[in-house]
């Protein structure tokens, strides 16, 4: 016995995978095996693979005829046996020591990092069209800094504990939820897949796990790799299904006691809904966590340093083809700067290549899946059409290979322009030049624009610029940046999410976020009971 601590954690180093290094050749190596062979992912529920239903294709994005295996479709049935054997493992999990359920999710990260670290960025690159960068901070790092550090602020959570009278002894019990947690995760981050279902599950509780069905290649290698540490049968539960379905017969079950949601406003408001119209039916009140949509932008002051605000778009907008909760999609310009920013711009997207991961030169690949590509493209499309937007660069497409997108800047005149205003997610991003003078009331037009809430960043040198873009869009974002692009949150030092229409700001990554997953229980032992019921003051 003893007050356990979890070693302090620090982030996964990223590897840089030079051509000719040894890091390198085990990507190259990995990205040849797994194109040698077809994955058959099954669903997995207490530890059984299972494989029913329709078996769906699973190809490259930037390849289809990249064949790289196949998923299964279940329904109902497979759904009510993920809820009937997570309420089950609960029984011995929820009583399994911190220290031990945290010692399966820290080997988790040492596998990850360590015989898995090829394979998985391979797999992220072959079945996600990202690039070896983008794979590396995503299914290696980021995932491996979650397993590190919510096991970590577990700990701290355990260690609150209230104070006590004399003759007193005060404690809290930090207890899982009652019934389990509903992890639906979305297709652009591997991280995320893996967070969603594993942050309850270290404080306790057990889960179903819907993951994208377009990721479900990656998906299947997360349920590895956490067996492989030694997550008992159950822990989690892996059901591939349509959204609608999984939706349907888990959200109305009286054992739902949390949501852990990441993915698109409209699809967390419908779950919401569902949950609001049963909220008498269930034995506890469901948490809802949800991260959810953003029209992030990037707000430039004239003080900016141009060759720093032309960066920040090429890469706040582009990276991962702008399929980025978090990507700039907007950017409010001054006049005086525009003629300058626009060279650099166009001068660096002449570098800019597009094409498929084996060939590290190209900076965007290709989109997720057929129905993302065509709901960018009707966004473009939409731009051609309009009077009151400019193509600066981009605006084609091409499906032949991949889902194909050019990197698409456009500049338009009418600050309320359904680009500037709604989600896309792909690389597009809308342009609004504003009068110098207008600083402020442009500031305000980038705070009532849209809907969400979920990241932006100021680009100025002129501190008092900074502080009132800062005070004035303080409620337009979660994740707020002073010169740098609005991407790439690094767990436990920004700790991320938005709010409004971008989720319920719980910040994955954080002790905010693992404190959702517990309903503590105060104990209060008293050493000597009274033994008569009269009060001292009653004489
Ligand atoms: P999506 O909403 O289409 O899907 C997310 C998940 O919900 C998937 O697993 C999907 O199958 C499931 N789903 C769909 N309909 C459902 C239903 N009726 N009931 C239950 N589950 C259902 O999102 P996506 O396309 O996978 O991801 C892109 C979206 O995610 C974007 O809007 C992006 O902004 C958002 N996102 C937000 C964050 C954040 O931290 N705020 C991070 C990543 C992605």
């Amino acid at each position: 016995m003893g007050n356990f601590k979890v070693p302090i954690p620090k982030n996964e180093p990223v590897y840089d995978y030079i051509p000719g290094s040894a890091d390198r050749a085990g990507i190259d190596k990995a990205i040849a095996e797994l194109k040698s062979q077809k994955i058959d992912v099954p669903m997995i529920i207490g530890g059984q693979e299972i494989r029913v239903g329709n078996a769906i294709k699973i190809t490259s994005p930037h390849d289809h005829s990249l064949e790289l295996g196949q998923w299964y479709q279940g329904g109902k049935e497979q759904i009510e046996l993920a809820i009937d054997t997570a309420m089950k493992a609960k029984k011995d999990w929820e009583f399994m020591p911190w220290e031990q359920k945290a010692a399966i999710f820290l080997k988790a990260a040492d596998l990850l990092t360590g015989p898995w670290r090829y394979k998985i960025n391979a797999a992220t690159m072959l079945a996600h069209s990202k690039s070896i960068f983008q794979a590396e901070i995503d299914a290696v790092c980021e995932l491996a800094d979650f397993f590190r550090y919510n096991a970590y602020y577990a700990e701290q959570i355990f260690n609150m504990q209230p104070d006590n009278a004399k003759g007193i002894w005060d404690r809290l019990d930090y207890r899982p939820l009652e019934g389990f947690v509903f992890a639906v995760t979305p297709f652009n981050f591997v991280s995320i897949a893996g967070n969603l279902p594993t942050s309850p599950a270290i404080m306790g509780n057990t889960v179903l796990w819907k993951p994208a069905s377009s990721v479900t290649y990656t998906a299947y290698m997360i349920m590895q790799i956490l067996k492989e540490a030694g997550l008992p049968d159950g822990v989690i539960n892996m059901v591939t299904a349509r959204g609608v379905d999984v939706g349907e017969y888990v959200l109305k079950n009286p054992n739902l006691a949390g949501i852990h949601f990441t993915g698109s406003t409209a699809v967390f408001q419908t779950m919401w809904k569902t949950v609001g119209g049963n909220i008498a039916n269930y034995r506890s009140y469901p948490r809802i966590v949800g991260e959810t949509g953003g029209k992030d932008f990037i707000f430039v002051h004239n003080s900016a340093n141009v060759e720093e605000v032309a960066t920040a778009i090429i890469r706040g907008a582009f990276e991962f083809q702008g399929q980025k909760c978090s990507a700039a999609s907007r950017s409010y310009i001054p006049k005086s700067m525009w003629p300058a920013l626009k060279e650099k711009i166009l001068a660096d997207m002449k570098d800019v290549r597009m094409g498929g991961v084996e060939d590290v030169n190209n900076f965007v690949n290709a989109i997720i899946d057929k129905s993302a590509y065509n709901d960018i493209v009707a966004y473009i499309d939409y731009a051609k059409e309009a009077d009151d937007a400019e193509f600066i660069c981009g605006g084609n497409y091409d499906d032949s290979k991949g889902w194909f997108i050019e990197p698409t800047i456009i500049v338009t005149t009418n600050p309320k322009f359904k680009l500037i205003e709604e989600e896309i997610f792909g690389p597009v991003i809308t342009l609004y030049i504003y009068d110098d003078n207008d600083f402020e009331k442009t500031l305000e037009l980038c705070d009532s624009t849209s809907p969400y809430a979920l990241t932006g960043a100021i680009f100025a040198r002129d501190r008092q610029a900074v502080v009132t873009a800062s005070n004035m869009l303080r409620h337009a974002a979660g994740n707020f940046y002073i010169n740098d692009k609005p991407t790439g949150a690094v767990v436990g030092q920004q700790p991320f999410g938005g709010g409004r229409a971008s989720g319920t700001n719980d910040k994955a990554g954080s002790l905010l976020n693992m404190i959702r997953w517990t309903s503590p229980r105060a104990i209060k032992e008293n050493f000597i009971p009274p033994k008569y019921f009269k009060y001292p003051f009653m004489g």
